[in-house]
C-alpha cells in the first residue's frame, strides 16, 4: 500500500511547473467570476464559478490516498501517486460540464460552475494534455482503464522523468514502469 520510497527534496522543476499552473487556474478563475459576477448582479454565481474552477483540483486528493495510505506534502506536490500508473481525477471531467450545462436550464445557479470547470479544463487540456486531448473525458479514461500511461502517456513520461532526476523514485522502479505495456499506444503525433 504504501509505495513512498525517499524524498531527499523536492524538485525545483516541479515545483515551477506547479506555481505557474496554480496561478493560471487563479487568475482565470477570477477572471470567469468577476465577469459572472459583472453581469448576474449574484455574489452565489461568484462563489459557485470559484467552486468550479479551483475546488475541481481536490480530486487529485482521491487519487493520492487511493495509493498512498499516510500524508507526506511534498510526495502529494510531485504527484509520486503516478508511479501506481492509476489516475482517475474524478472531477475533471467534460461530461460533468456538459451535465451541469444542462441542468442549468432548470437551475440556474449550476451555469456559473458548468462554465468555470470548462475554463479550468479547457487549460489543464493545453497545458497538459496537448498529445491527448480526450484525456479529461472520463469515459476516454475508462476506456483505457484510467491507466496515466496510456490515456497521456507524454505526461506520465515526463512526470516519471521528473521524479527520477529528483532522487524521488528508485532505478528499479522506474524499469518497473518503463516496461508497461502499450505505452505508445496513445501517443498522438
Ligand atoms: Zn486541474
Amino acid at each position: 500500500m504504501d509505495k513512498i520510497i525517499h524524498i531527499p527534496g523536492f524538485n525545483l522543476k516541479v515545483t515551477r511547473r506547479l506555481i505557474v499552473d496554480l496561478s493560471l487556474h487563479f487568475v482565470v478563475t477570477l477572471f470567469i467570476a468577476l465577469s459572472l459576477l459583472f453581469f448576474s448582479q449574484k455574489t452565489s454565481w461568484l462563489v459557485m464559478a470559484f467552486i468550479g474552477g479551483i475546488l475541481i483540483d481536490t480530486d487529485h486528493f482521491i487519487d493520492y490516498f487511493l495509493h498512498l495510505d499516510r500524508w507526506n506534502l511534498l510526495s502529494f506536490l510531485h504527484g509520486h501517486f503516478v508511479v501506481s500508473r492509476k489516475l482517475y481525477l474524478v472531477f475533471h471531467a467534460w461530461e460533468i460540464v456538459f451535465v451541469l450545462t444542462a441542468l442549468s436550464l432548470w437551475w440556474s445557479f449550476l451555469a456559473p460552475l458548468a462554465i468555470a470547470m470548462a475554463g479550468h479544463l479547457l487549460i489543464d487540456t493545453l497545458m497538459h494534455a496537448r498529445y491527448s486531448p480526450l484525456c479529461y473525458f472520463l469515459l476516454y479514461r475508462w476506456k483505457h482503464q484510467f491507466s496515466f500511461d496510456k490515456f497521456n502517456y507524454y505526461l506520465f513520461e515526463r512526470q516519471i522523468k521528473s521524479l527520477k532526476q529528483a532522487g524521488l523514485i528508485q532505478e528499479e522502479k522506474e524499469k518497473d514502469i518503463r516496461t508497461s505495456e502499450d505505452q505508445d499506444e496513445n501517443l498522438i503525433t
